[in-house]
């Protein structure tokens, strides 16, 4: 089942020596699905360099399971859009969702067409299935549940343009409303690279929560330069939360149980195999992610219960062909499925707020810069992003910023910058990282309350204070943004879900 990956060759580009001024047509921070394929589309005319932070595939599009979504048909698309709108609260920019949607099939037909093989049936039919909240089938997948390794590593192997590994972006060049370049980390050293444009693909805010399931590269850094420069986030209370992840291994990323699996029939129980879900909403286990994550946090608490997902009525060789992956994973932490039953738990998941973007992926006010995949907030997920639309955003608008640089004149700024000087971490880093994380989980995350954010938003606020290396100063930022939004945001909605002391809820 699937498409057939050739093994990858190790990539590792150093920066040229010191001295040289490096100058570049664009640069792009991220090597995920956003990153790719910008890059994908951008001519090799272009002088292109992608940046990304540790190994090309430690990102969130690596692990994405499920897949991703197309409008079925013409006849899918405004159901599509109808799905994606309901999903979001009525905060979606609705032109944004008509964008993405009316995009999608010759978005997964350009895929195909470049080689990539989304799984099929015996006669080679597409196979789409159902995630929640979804009216029908129109996730593709491939791999069984491997969709994103298999793009991730198709779209590496296409890319014609070179690539840094191992390299933080710290800062951006931005004078006088033009973005210039970055100022990278690597090897020890610090650098200055020039660009005419820079597209940010750097993923979601992950590792700002104790327990999540993204990639170790996903730190929210540059959403913090992005503050510290005036650039404008939105909706960054909109934080999404994954109903069912297994959270007893010891790394910081937690095992994921894909929605595909709800999608496709999988219960959740708790002790005594009871479904509890439906006493919160009809829909069980198809309610939409933030419902189902509600619930599950608050029936462990008021039953003390554990909650479990169970796949037991699915049948052995077709699960274990169709979730490969998660079998193996899961075998590997001793559970045998589809017959054990997994314990569950909530974890962070997506960030459905972002860097402020247009409809070309352009940041408002800022010439040169754009802003691409889970980093954006172009307005299609408003208050909750639907199942596996996020990997379709990441492609769309990557074709969109691709196209909008190729069509812009390219001006190139002047004016010279300075490598910074302070430290990017200190010893006494750790230990605040950790901290902050634990405040994240226990304050800012499925259910909130006034209070907790306050004494959330002081604590960061003391940490800011105090003496911290640049790194965790932009994490800190970039949390502190987030409360702020929660606090500004006195209903709940999507998934935001806010309790004030002495009402009831
Ligand atoms: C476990 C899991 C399962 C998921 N399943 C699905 C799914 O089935 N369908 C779906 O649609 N979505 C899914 N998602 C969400 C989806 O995978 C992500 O939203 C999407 O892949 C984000 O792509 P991206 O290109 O924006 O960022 P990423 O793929 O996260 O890539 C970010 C890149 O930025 C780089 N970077 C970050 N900071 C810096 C810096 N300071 N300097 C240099 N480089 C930097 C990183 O190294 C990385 O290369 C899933 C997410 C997870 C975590």
């Amino acid at each position: 089942m699937g498409a057939d990956i050739k093994p990858l060759r190790f990539m590792k580009n150093r920066l040229p020596i010191k001295g040289q001024t490096l100058r570049y047509d664009v640069v792009i921070i991220g090597s995920g699905i956003a990153g790719l394929y910008a890059a994908l589309n951008l001519p090799k005319s272009l002088k292109v360099l992608l940046i990304n932070k540790s190994h090309p595939w430690e990102c969130n599009t690596y692990y994405a399971q499920g897949g991703v979504t197309t409008a079925y048909d013409d006849a899918d698309i405004d159901l599509h859009i109808k799905d994606t709108l309901e999903a979001g609260s009525g905060m979606c920019d609705a032109n944004a969702v008509r964008l993405m949607s009316e995009s999608s099939q010759g978005i997964i037909k350009d895929l195909i067409a470049r080689g990539f093989v989304f799984d099929t049936d015996a006669a080679g039919n597409l196979l789409y299935t159902k995630e929640a909240a979804h009216s029908r089938n129109r996730i593709l997948h491939a791999g069984g549940d491997a969709t994103g390794r298999y793009l991730h590593l198709f779209l590496l192997q296409q890319n014609p343009h070179p690539m840094l590994s191992d390299a933080t972006v710290v800062d951006l060049l931005i004078r006088d409303g033009i973005c210039c370049g970055v100022e990278v980390a690597s090897e020890g050293k610090r650098r200055l690279i020039e660009a005419k444009n820079v597209i940010i693909a750097s993923g979601g805010v992950g590792s700002l929560y104790e327990y999540h399931t993204n990639a170790h590269t996903i730190s929210a850094d540059i959403h913090g330069i992005c503050l510290e420069k005036g650039i404008a986030l939105e909706s960054m209370e909109m934080m999404q939360f994954h109903p069912t992840v297994f959270v007893s291994n010891s790394g910081a990323r937690k095992q994921l149980l894909s929605e595909a699996l709800r999608g496709e029939g999988a219960w959740i129980v708790d002790d005594n195999g009871y479904r509890f879900l439906f006493e919160y909403d009809e829909r069980g286990e198809m309610a939409p992610r933030d419902i189902v994550s509600r619930a599950i946090f608050d029936y462990k608490q008021r039953t003390s219960n554990q909650v479990y997902l169970s796949c037991e009525h699915f049948d052995k060789e077709y699960f274990q062909e169709r979730f490969p992956n998660i079998y193996k994973a899961l075998r590997d932490f001793g559970y045998h499925l589809p017959k054990d039953r997994v314990p569950i738990s909530p974890a962070f998941h997506y960030s459905v707020g972002g860097i402020k973007s247009d409809l070309e992926g352009r940041v408002p006010n800022i010439k040169g810069l754009y802003v691409i995949g889970e980093a954006a907030c172009t307005g299609v997920h408003g208050a909750n992003r639907l199942a596996s639309n996020s990997l379709l955003e990441g492609l769309v608008f990557a074709v969109k910023v691709a196209n909008s640089i190729v069509h812009t004149p390219m001006e190139g700024c002047l004016g010279s910058f300075l490598v910074g000087d302070e430290a990017l971490e200190l010893p006494s880093d750790k230990e605040k990282k950790d901290l902050l994380r634990k405040i994240m989980w226990e304050k800012v995350s499925i259910v909130r309350t006034t209070q907790g954010l306050r004494s959330a938003l002081e604590a960061v606020e003391k940490m800011l204070s105090q003496s911290v290396g640049r790194l965790l100063f932009l994490r800190l930022l970039s949390a502190k943004c987030i409360i702020e939004s929660a606090l500004k945001r006195t209903e709940s909605i999507g998934v935001h879900y806010i309790v004030h002391e002495g009402s009831k809820k």
